[in-house]
């Protein structure tokens, strides 16, 4: 059981060029790889991979992200990035609590498995999904 112990500690992640450095704390609400046309520019043709966290359970623990939203695009989604390498760090939708957590600036992405693949009807034919995980279209249905 020991091992365990460590299992809900603060993980840490950050930007590329370590301008940006954040905790976060508790179990991801939801894990997953997201095919649509944005995350395939953000991500460099590949979906994102991604961790719905709760709100309250992440801090910036250095710096201060940069910020943007496509004006011209009803409940346009705000991206938070490093202004000085460029990395994309979180996602917040306007309809959703949870901050949407890029599994890539994790310090350790390697236990990350997706449990969900959205947005799957933009997916390129190069895209890889697991074997037996849910896929949608478009975003899964509210529960
Ligand atoms: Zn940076
Ligand atoms: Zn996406």
């Amino acid at each position: 059981m020991a091992e365990h112990t460590t299992k809900f500690a603060p993980r840490t992640g950050g930007c590329y060029c370590g301008a940006l450095r954040y905790a976060v704390s508790g179990q991801p609400l939801v894990k997953g790889q997201c095919h649509c046309r944005p995350c395939q520019q953000f991500a460099g043709g590949g979906p994102q991979y991604f961790e719905l966290v709760a709100p309250d359970s992440f801090d910036w623990t250095h710096g201060t992200p940069a910020s943007f939203a496509l004006d011209d695009l009803e409940n346009a989604v705000t991206r938070f990035f490093c202004a000085t390498c460029g990395t994309q760090v979180l996602t917040r939708r306007q309809d959703q609590a949870a901050l949407v957590l890029k599994v890539g600036t994790l310090d350790d992405p390697a236990r990350f498995r997706p449990h969900v693949a959205i947005c799957h009807g933009d997916a390129q034919a190069f895209h890889m999904v697991p074997d037996n995980i849910p896929v949608f279209d478009g975003l899964p249905p509210r529960g």
